[in-house]
């Protein structure tokens, strides 16, 4: 009989394993930022933005510079 301890253990990695299962699945059928390099600017993306989003291919400051422009034209109608 497993200790309690060795129980806890192989909770924890059966949830490590869906967490990780998950991620794949949710990365799968994504483009992900393999290259880490703003596809914009061409500078790096900050490790933890890309952390927080893998397919993240903007960096910070274009990322909002996108936002704004998109909050724009959202009350101002795109461009013509
Ligand atoms: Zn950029």
């Amino acid at each position: 009989m497993p200790s309690f301890e060795d129980q806890v253990v192989e909770e924890n990695d059966f949830l490590n394993g869906i967490k990780v299962q998950n991620f794949i699945k949710k990365t799968q059928n994504k483009p992900v930022n393999i290259t880490g390099v703003c596809k914009n600017c061409g500078d790096p993306i900050d490790d933890k933005r890309l952390a927080a989003n893998p397919k993240a291919d903007l960096c910070i400051d274009c990322a909002t510079e996108l936002e704004n422009k998109r909050a724009h034209s959202a009350i101002f109608g795109p461009k013509r």
